[in-house]
């Protein structure tokens, strides 16, 4: 066991971080308004500036040109969210996530009981 706690490494970096975008948009309004929408886009916009892992920043900011932020519903917003970790599992040689699991996975909890505690 570690005697101190380490700073985070580029992994458990992208895990929270995703623990945070994924939520967020599944929690995102279904009906947003002008101001929300423009949020979230400045929201991923930044993220692609600050993000502190460079080489992933970079290629954010590129993926947010290819593939501007659908912030017009929850639903959209989710689906581009779960698309855009896609494109960073190809990359990375992670498996694809199937998006219509995505609320499921992130809000609802599985069907099959798995997340009922
Ligand atoms: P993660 O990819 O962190 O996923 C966590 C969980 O999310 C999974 O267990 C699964 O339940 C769920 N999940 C998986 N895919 C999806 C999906 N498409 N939609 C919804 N839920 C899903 N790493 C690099 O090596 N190179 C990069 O260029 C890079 N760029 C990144 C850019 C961003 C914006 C972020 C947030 C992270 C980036 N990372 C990058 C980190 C990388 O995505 C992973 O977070 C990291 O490799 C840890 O992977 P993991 O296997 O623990 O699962």
């Amino acid at each position: 066991e570690r005697k101190h706690e380490c700073p985070v490494d580029k992994d458990e970096l992208g895990r929270s971080t995703w623990n945070l975008l994924h939520t967020m948009s599944v929690y995102y309004p279904e009906k947003p308004s002008e101001e929300q929408k423009n949020k979230a886009k400045s929201f991923m916009n930044l993220l692609g500036q600050l993000y502190p892992c460079d080489f992933c920043a970079k290629d954010l900011r590129k993926d947010l040109i290819e593939s501007p932020p659908s912030v017009s519903s929850r639903e959209n917003f989710a689906e581009w969210m779960c698309q855009l970790h896609n494109k960073v599992n190809k990359k990375t040689g992670k498996p694809e996530f199937d998006c219509k699991n995505v609320m499921e996975r992130w809000r609802d909890g599985w069907k099959d009981g798995s997340c009922d505690y």
